[in-house]
């Protein structure tokens, strides 16, 4: 473990540290974000009133558009002189969510990620290669200062250019690998193709998040890479990746419970569900200062378990994730909401409100068709007309969502109709 005296915390004395730690942070949002102060006014309490743990349940929820209302630094608790990184979600159109840290949020984050690369069996003789993007997107810079603080040798590669990571993988001795699940898929395939034997290599293990993955893709990664497969969880809003991770028994991810209180949510109805059940995971920040959320809805639906652990660690688990209470898709990586395709073609104008989402994955890649309906007269038009049109809508969903996608002009009605809720996507991968 990195830090025993924390993650083995015997679970009475961690709930008091917990107790603690959520009080000064109430406290804390009641003082300094407005928004929070109004929010306490309506439900007619203050910081006092939390006494125990359970009195969490008296808080307001926390949702992504409150962060979308207040763009971009209405929800920090801090001024910007104690601002020291800004990172914003990937793949939105209109605002991004934003979100901040200050100096100790971000050692706070370092030791997360310390302690997650030691679960994967790093420590400081190890080459961590971070094949996840370096950017506005929380992934890169998460993991590489945490794998610094452990001492391991950084790689900072980011995405993408699969050759060259595959020749410095080779070259560096890479020992563990970082980035997406299927990220992961591919450089294992090219690798085969081009001649390169990862499985008697040095690479030993990975840490594989930010997207869905299934047990089925971890046997095909140890496999195929000759690694173990760790699963990494974690959402900007509450840090990045580090939320949770899997210890060497892979047996679901742990919770960094000494920073962040996990609840379980029935998401119709918002009321706690106890461990065990499945539902909407909250999750409530207890020592951020730049950029605190109270019950944060994650829309992410899994499980906790509190059920000890063979490893020592004491902290909850969570299931893998099992789905959204949204229709959020992740594509290769990015988060893609029907609806921002829909306000693309919107705002566009050329085509009908009618069009459909056909996600798949081909090989280790996944790829997104989108499917549109044409006016009549527009599709009788000329083919290099409507092939201009393709290529314009290619366009403009690349640059406004970040995604490549294949647009495929389609005659009137021909997209199924609904009576109720439109069918916009269909997803074809098997995770
Ligand atoms: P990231 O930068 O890590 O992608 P975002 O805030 O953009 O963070 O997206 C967070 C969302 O990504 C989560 O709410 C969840 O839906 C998804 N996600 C992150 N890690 C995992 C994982 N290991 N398994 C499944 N989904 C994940
Ligand atoms: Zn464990």
């Amino acid at each position: 473990m990195y830090n025993p005296l924390y993650e083995s915390m015997p679970r009475e004395q961690l709930k008091q540290l917990q107790l603690e730690r959520l009080q000064k942070t109430v406290r804390r949002v009641y003082d300094n974000v407005s928004f929070y102060k109004e929010k306490f006014k309506e439900k007619g309490i203050e910081p006092g009133d939390i006494k125990n743990l359970d009195d969490i349940r008296l808080l307001p929820f926390t949702v992504k558009q409150d962060l979308r209302d207040t763009y971009p630094f209405g929800l920090f608790a801090e001024p910007l002189s104690e601002v020291v990184r800004i990172h914003a979600s990937s793949g939105t159109t209109g605002k991004p969510t934003v979100v901040g840290y200050t100096q100790n949020d971000i050692n706070t984050w370092a030791e997360i990620i310390a302690r997650c690369v030691v679960m994967a069996g790093g420590s400081k003789g190890d080459v961590v290669q971070v094949a996840y993007g370096y950017g506005l997107f929380t992934g890169g810079l998460g993991l590489h200062y945490g794998a610094e603080l452990l001492g391991a040798a950084v790689i900072p590669i980011s995405g993408g250019n699969t050759k060259r990571q595959l020749m410095l993988m080779e070259d560096f001795g890479t020992t563990i690998l970082a980035c997406t699940p299927s990220y992961a898929l591919f450089l294992g395939e090219e690798a085969t193709d081009h001649g390169i034997d990862l499985v008697n290599g040095k690479l030993k293990s990975g840490i594989f998040g930010a997207e869905p993955w299934s047990e089925k893709m971890r046997d095909q990664l140890e496999k195929n890479l000759g690694i173990k497969a760790y699963n990494i969880y974690g959402l900007s809003e509450i840090m990045g990746p580090g939320v949770s991770m899997e210890c060497e028994c892979q047996c679901g991810m742990h919770i960094m419970e000494d920073y962040f209180i996990p609840e379980v949510i029935d998401p119709q109805t918002g009321e706690t569900l106890p461990y065990g059940s499945k539902g909407e995971i909250v999750f409530t920040t207890i020592t951020k200062e730049a950029f605190p959320l109270l019950r944060y809805r994650t829309r992410d639906i899994s499980v906790l378990t509190e059920e000890k652990c063979e490893c020592g660690r004491t902290f909850v688990r969570m299931d893998r994730v099992m789905g959204r209470t949204d229709d959020m898709l992740i594509i290769r990586g990015v988060n893609v909401f029907p609806s921002q395709i829909e306000s693309v073609l919107l705002n566009f104008g050329e085509t009908e409100p009618h069009y459909l989402l056909v996600v798949d994955r081909q090989g280790t890649l996944d790829t997104l068709e989108v499917l549109v309906e044409v006016s009549e007269k527009m599709f009788s038009d000329e083919v290099r007309k409507l092939e201009e049109l393709e290529r314009k809508l290619g366009h403009e969903i690349a640059s406004i969502l970040g995604i490549s996608a294949k647009i495929k002009l389609v005659e009137p009605k021909t997209i199924p109709r609904s009576e109720g809720k439109a069918k916009r996507v269909i997803d074809k991968r098997e995770l």
